[in-house]
């Protein structure tokens, strides 16, 4: 699915480009072929221009006048033959020789290129009339004679003329000379400037429409590229002469340097551009180090033009811009390679710029034939250049922007997951907890229990299940301190049951203790306050605290055990077995220091009744 998704969305994508690219050719191609056929219908009315023929001799001395010129022998003139006037970068002074011939319709003399520094046009007709005209961009456009494409100079003579002209120039020396019908040139004229101002508009327009991309997602991308694509148009602007013409006239300091200075400062932007555009540091430092390093060298040559003169900075520039341009085709297609997106694009569009200079350059050489590619080929590749790179810039940052989302959306998904597996841990964290502590409570409690019963255990006595030993003493001894402490009386009835040894020689052991058993449980039943305790002494002896209870009350109380015990036999697996046991109470007594004391008091008294006849109750004599 996804990847029938993305070779459908590279096929849409080749589609748009291949239909951008073809309209971008085929327009200039139309417009092409529209001037053409212009030009052959309407060729009653308009004239081509005449390229007359040219004689030249150069100045090395520099100290030719027109004079001096004029009468020169005819050996020393060269025929410049079929092509225009082409020198290269030569600094020394070239006077020429044209023959104009007569014409009642007025004409133009056009140098159709406008860097040339200084240009003397002498015209002298046939009757030795004179006259002497200054051009050049060492002067203000203002002084021209005529504006138009290159230099133009209007003809206004009947008679043949000869034309003497001196150019030094510290650009390249090139002046194809052109002779037209006034009207012709004209026509020419605004011809030119439609394709012109057709070529500013869209640099105008992608500079405008990427500055609002920058204002609107502050890209540093969409900034360098509009910045590149101004100093561009300033170069061209200087390069065809339309620069001098419309933007700077005046400005004589800045024609002579514009060429040098924008196209250093296209390439400096353009190195930001490219870097920005492809995260070229990420890619490869390799390719970014040489980028900056160019970019660098392309400053020092902006602001060597402003320095030096122009014909030692032109001689950086040219060298610089072809290996920069080459560079720069070599980093796409480096990019390309490494499967960076849109990188064929970009390099398709320097390609095609690279393609257009060395269209113009071999018309300018005059191996490709045509007036239109000499004119138009470097705007048209530099045109379709800008539009392919405004395009890149685009899709670049539109690509950048889903990625950024798509990664912003799975953070969010991996957070709200690392959240949620956070909420289930802790959600079983407390679920244990919550069981852990309950099976701790469970087992303290169990504990608490457990110690009870142990505490329960060792205070019990194993056969009558009444309080033993030990746990009397402990109870008897606080009773004691109690009843001290809040002035209150403490009594204590110790029992011993009568004849016991023979009970058991007569009926066993057993038998023995099931009565023992049931003599407890009838203790028990008649001590029915709450505070009543009724203990297993030892043996066959029983004792009973009685908390709060004095002399008088636990000889009641003894009386009703008493009874109990007499009223009726204790039953057993040898029958209702009738018995009988003896009685000691004693009371707390001020002189007692100790619970032992009290216990001693009820023992001398039970050992009375022991000794009296058994089965009575005896009181220890109160002090
Ligand atoms: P007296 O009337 O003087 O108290 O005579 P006696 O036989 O009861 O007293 P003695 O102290 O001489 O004997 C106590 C007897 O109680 C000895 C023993 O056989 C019996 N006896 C003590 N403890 C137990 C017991 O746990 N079970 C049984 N079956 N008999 C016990
Ligand atoms: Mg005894
Ligand atoms: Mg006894």
């Amino acid at each position: 699915m996804r990847s029938a998704y993305s070779v459908h969305g590279r096929l849409r994508m080749r589609a748009k480009l291949f239909v951008f690219l073809a309209c971008l050719v085929l327009m200039p191609l139309i417009l092409h072929a529209e001037t053409s056929d212009r030009t052959v219908a309407s060729e009653r009315e308009l004239q081509l221009p005449e390229q007359p023929q040219v004689s030249y001799v150069v100045d090395e001395s520099s100290r030719l006048t027109l004079n001096l010129v004029r009468r020169l022998p005819s050996h020393e003139w060269q025929a410049l033959g079929d092509g225009p006037i082409s020198f290269g970068y030569d600094t020394r002074p070239y006077w020429f020789r044209i023959d104009i011939p007569a014409s009642t319709a007025p004409r133009v003399l056009q140098l159709e290129y406008p860097l040339l520094d200084q240009v003397d046009l002498y015209l002298i007709d046939e009757y030795g009339e004179q006259s002497h005209v200054r051009i050049g961009d060492r002067q203000a456009y203002d002084q021209r004679p005529m504006s138009g494409d290159g230099f133009a100079v209007p003809i206004n003579s009947l008679s043949a003329q000869t034309l003497w002209m001196r150019i030094e120039t510290s650009s390249s020396l090139r002046a194809p000379v052109l002779i037209w019908d006034a009207n012709s040139f004209f026509e020419a004229q605004v011809e030119r400037y439609a394709a012109i101002g057709l070529y500013f508009g869209v640099l105008l327009c992608m500079i405008v429409y990427n500055l609002f991309g920058y204002v609107v997602t502050r890209e540093s991308s969409f900034f360098s590229y509009s910045m590149y694509v101004i100093f561009t148009g300033l170069l061209m602007a200087a390069l065809s002469g339309f620069g001098f013409q419309f933007i700077w006239p005046n400005w004589l300091w800045l024609q002579e340097r514009a060429i040098v200075f924008f196209g250093g400062l296209a390439f400096v932007f353009a190195s930001f551009f490219i870097t920005q555009l492809f995260q070229l540091h990420r890619h490869s430092l390799g390719w970014h180090r040489g980028l900056v390093a160019l970019g660098i060298v392309a400053g020092f040559i902006a602001i060597g033009s402003t320095l030096l003169p122009y014909a030692v900075t032109i001689r950086w520039l040219l060298p610089f811009a072809v290996c920069a341009c080459a560079y720069v085709i070599a980093i796409g297609v480096a990019m390309w390679v490494r499967g960076v997106q849109h990188a064929q694009i970009f390099t398709l569009a320097w390609f095609l710029f690279m393609v257009s200079v060395m269209f113009n350059s071999l018309a300018y050489l005059g191996l490709l034939d045509g007036q239109f590619i000499q004119r138009y080929a470097i705007m048209i590749g530099s045109g379709i250049e800008v539009l392919l790179l405004s395009w890149v810039v685009t899709l670049m940052y539109s690509s950048e922007r889903s990625e950024k989302l798509k990664l912003q959306d799975e953070a969010l998904k991996n957070a709200l997951a690392a959240q949620e597996a956070q909420r289930i841990l802790n959600e079983e964290l407390e679920e244990r907890v919550q069981l852990r502590t309950h099976e701790l409570e469970l087992a303290s409690a169990s504990l608490q229990k457990a110690n009870a019963e142990l505490e329960r255990k060792s205070n019990e006595d194993g056969l009558t299940k009444l309080y033993n030993r030990r746990y009397f003493d402990t109870r008897l001894q606080q009773e004691f301190n109690r009843a001290r402490r809040q002035q209150l009386p403490l009594s204590l009835i110790l029992i011993d049951i009568d004849n016991f040894k023979s009970f058991n020689d007569e009926h066993g052991h057993q038998v023995g203790d099931e009565v023992l058993i049931r003599f407890g449980e009838r203790l028990q039943q008649v001590a029915t306050r709450a505070a009543d305790l009724v203990c297993r002494y030892g043996g066959e002896e029983f004792a009973v605290i009685l908390p709060d209870t004095a002399l008088a009350d636990a000889t009641l109380v003894a009386e009703r055990f008493w009874r109990a015990i007499g009223e009726q036999a204790f039953a057993s697996d040898a029958g209702q077995l009738a018995i009988t046991a003896s009685f000691g109470v004693a009371s707390i007594q001020p002189a007692m220091n100790n619970a032992s004391e009290l216990v001693t008091a009820a023992d001398q008294a039970l050992y009375k009744a022991k000794h009296s006849g058994r089965n009575k109750i005896i009181l220890a004599p109160s002090l």
